[in-house]
């Protein structure tokens, strides 16, 4: 086409394997990338403080980026739609790409904007560059979406899929309109709390890259043995990498599955998982804050403002616990296993609700991922698709023995439990467990009624 194409980037902030910026590329004389900061129109889940630190060194990234292949990314601020009709008119573009986004609220955002561009007479062309596979495209031979994992990826699989990435396209920059600076976003916080983050991190395409890179070379073959131990650099931590789009899991299954080792279909099986928790927010959309077992929907959960507290605060009397928290706090990611350990001790202990714990987290982790969370925290609760049995309660004590047994994650996160600062359990985890197994039969006997 002989006018600009604007390409809208989103949770997409990459130059390779990016169909949108590809094919806008070629098919157009020049492009505009913009980015443009709602956070408004997420409904109830705008990027928490974590995220936004991330965010802003991610776009920092993709701008410097851009500027290497001579162009650079305009930042805008929301109304979406407006500011798109905005640039649309200051570059006399013709056309809007984008790689699209899978939450509820973002979904009907987008849906209502390519029709008021179609109708504005615009070329308006979106893809799917987050995921592996379409979530429409997955269904059960009656054609219904899947609720248990193990049938959801062999259908997956069944595909026999053989992706291949993009390399970055040549990117031909259109006459650029003014932008904001990306400091007048505001993304960053007022007050730096964000040194742990600093020093963990490598936000953007080149981190990301050279993070699968060190894995597939380094952890990948013992990833089965190694994913499950907190103390030990056993899996990717590309989770905030892959959220923020900074690498495709087309690339990253590229890469992985290079060897067809036990170590390989371990680690592609999770990104299964990732897959599968956004097949069921697509199709489940209320599950963000409602149990997908309708029958969760009357547990007693308990209101606990102090305990909730103490569990914010890495402060439960239980180490493996409060060290998890700790870990969170710090570097904004917490490990799988710890995670599991932490939720259940939250819903399954304190008996607090899962949803409180699924606030938590979007705050604080760099990876908070709208998909992933809610499934982590709907299988840690009992009440989501495919979720571990309500009476299978984690013991900490005994998770602590089985998986940090040297104890070195804890002792890296908890220097206090060598003095008397440490507090004492907030509660008594065998009468916990009781009182947790008696609130679930209270939902039973609901039901049958
Ligand atoms: C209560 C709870 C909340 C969670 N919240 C999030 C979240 O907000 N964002 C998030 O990305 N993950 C979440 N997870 C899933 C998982 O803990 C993280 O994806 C993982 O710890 C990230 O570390 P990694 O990249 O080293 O994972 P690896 O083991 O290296 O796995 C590779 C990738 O596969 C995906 N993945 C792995 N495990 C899971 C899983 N169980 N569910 C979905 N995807 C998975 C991730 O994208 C991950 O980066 C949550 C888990 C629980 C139990």
């Amino acid at each position: 086409m002989i006018t600009p194409a604007i390409v809208w980037f989103r949770l997409d902030l990459r130059l390779t394997d990016n169909p949108a910026l590809t094919t806008a590329s070629v098919q157009n004389k020049g492009i505009v990338p913009v980015f443009i900061w709602a956070p408004e129109e997420e409904g109830d889940w705008p990027p928490g403080a974590a995220s936004r630190w991330w965010l802003h060194q991610s776009l920092t990234k993709l701008d410097e980026d851009l500027q290497r292949h001579g162009s650079r990314l305009i930042f805008r601020r929301g109304p979406s739609l407006e500011a798109l009709r905005t640039l649309i008119r200051e570059c006399s573009a013709g056309s809007v790409f984008w790689n699209r986004r899978y939450e509820p609220a973002l979904r009907e955002r987008d849906a209502h904007i390519e029709q008021a561009l179609l109708s504005d007479g615009l070329h308006v062309e979106t893809f799917n560059s987050a995921l592996l596979f379409n979530p429409e495209d997955i269904k059960t031979r009656s054609g219904k979406p899947f609720q248990v994992f193990t049938p959801f990826w062999r259908s997956c699989l069944s595909a026999a899929p053989d992706f291949r990435p993009e390399p970055a396209p040549e990117v031909r920059s259109a006459r650029l309109p003014a932008s904001l600076s990306l400091d007048e976003l505001g993304l960053e916080p007022a007050i730096d709390w964000t040194k742990g983050l600093r020093s963990t991190w490598l936000p953007g395409e080149t981190g990301a890259q050279r993070l699968l890179r060190r894995f597939a070379d380094e952890a990948l073959d013992e990833y089965p043995a190694q994913r499950d131990f907190p103390a030990v650099a056993g899996t990717s931590r590309l989770s905030p990498h892959l959220h923020f789009g900074e690498i495709s899991p087309r690339h990253v299954w590229e890469v992985c599955s290079r060897t067809r080792t036990a170590g390989s279909q371990a680690f592609l099986r999770q990104l299964g998982w990732r897959e599968f928790a956004h097949h069921l927010l697509y199709h489940f959309p209320h599950t963000t804050s409602k149990p997908l077992r309708a029958q969760f929907s009357r547990f007693p959960w308990r209101k606990d403002s102090k305990k909730l507290h103490a569990w914010h605060r890495g402060r439960t009397g239980y180490p493996i616990v409060d060290a998890g928290m700790r870990e969170l706090w710090a570097t904004g990611w917490m490990h799988n296993r710890v995670r599991m350990i932490a939720g259940s001790f939250l819903v399954k202990d304190l008996l607090v609700s899962w949803t409180e714990g699924a606030r938590w987290f979007w705050d604080t982790l760099v990876d908070a991922d709208l998909a992933n969370n809610t499934l982590g925290w709907q299988w840690v609760a009992g009440c989501g698709a495919d979720a571990s049995p309500y009476f299978r309660i984690f013991n900490p004590t005994a998770q602590a023995r089985k998986f940090d047994p040297e104890e070195r994650y804890i002792g890296h996160w908890m220097p206090e439990l060598e003095t008397k600062d440490y507090p004492a359990q907030i509660v008594h985890h065998p009468t916990a467990r009781e009182q947790a197994l008696a609130a679930l039969a209270s939902v039973t006997e609901s039901r049958k009624t």
